[in-house]
């Protein structure tokens, strides 16, 4: 059994300070808790692989670092991916990948096999494997890394960063590249089957002037159920829902959204209804 763990750096919704795009429309979070769940649900299709996440998968928490590194190693994790968006000035781009210092050989030429992967699939500019004693990296005891995948301060990156379409190409590359590491086998197709008729919120937002009218304008005009809440920043974030995800209703609003080019991604009932205590 391999034992895979992830975490997407901070928390969402404005709990982290700081860490979000500046222009306020994406949270850091936003971006690696996408890629982390793109990856899991990946790599979830394969045989004799478990993972775990060690922060708030809701991201109403900023697990401290010290926790996440607990936890990753009383589980006894055999590699520890960390997922961030990166930050510098408005020209800096492309992915970077980080280990300890004193990271093991093994360990680094995995970070290059997974960094390598992500570069081929997504053609951002490659800053390659770096070291760093980030805390992450120092306090895991197992091999880990920490790859950056794109600069939420560049706006071409963060357009890109936005879309579930990205998220997706970073979070499927990681995964594949454990499958290939690790020679993974995939599960039959039978016991790989899911459900397609899932009970799904979507979430969207921050949103203000001409967007905020459009999203208003169409949520009216379709009828669909939806709670609203503005940010400390001001914008507008919505939660529309729910629906049946094999629902005509649903691909709708989805594809209205992706249409735009809107920030959207699905919540669980237990995901809204805490976006909803908040
Ligand atoms: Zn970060």
């Amino acid at each position: 059994m391999v034992k895979i763990s992830w975490d997407a750096g901070h928390a969402g919704f404005g709990v982290t300070p700081g860490k979000r795009a500046t222009d306020n429309s994406m949270y850091e979070w936003d971006f690696n808790d996408g890629v982390v769940r793109y990856a899991m649900e990946a790599l979830s299709h394969y045989e004799n692989v478990s993972q775990f996440r060690a922060d708030d998968p809701s991201g109403r928490i900023d697990v401290p670092l010290s926790e996440r590194a607990r936890r990753v190693n009383e589980w006894g994790s055999d590699l520890h991916i960390s997922v961030h968006g990166n930050a510098g000035p408005a020209e800096a781009n492309g992915i970077e990948t980080y280990v300890h210092p004193t990271a093991s050989k093994g360990n680094r030429d995995t970070a290059l096999h997974i960094h390598n992967y992500v570069i081929n699939r997504t053609n951002r500019r490659n800053r390659g494997l770096k070291e760093a004693d980030f805390q992450i990296l120092r306090t895991t005891n197992m091999d880990s890394l920490l790859i950056e995948g794109g600069f939420m301060t560049n706006s071409e990156e963060l357009t890109l960063m936005k879309t579930n379409n990205y998220r997706a190409t970073v979070g499927r590359a990681i995964a594949d590249a454990i499958v290939t590491k690790f020679g993974l086998k995939r599960k039959s197709e039978r016991a790989a089957s899911q459900p397609t008729n899932i009970i799904r919120y979507i979430y969207t937002g921050g949103f203000a002037g001409q967007p905020l009218q459009e999203v208003h304008d169409y949520l009216f005009r379709t009828g669909h159920n939806f709670d609203a809440k503005r940010g400390s920043d001001g914008s507008v974030v919505f939660l529309i829902g729910p629906f049946d995800t094999g629902m005509a209703n649903f691909k709708d609003a989805k594809n209205f959204l992706d249409s735009k080019g809107h920030y959207n991604r699905l919540l669980t009932p237990e995901e809204a209804s805490e976006w909803r205590m908040k």
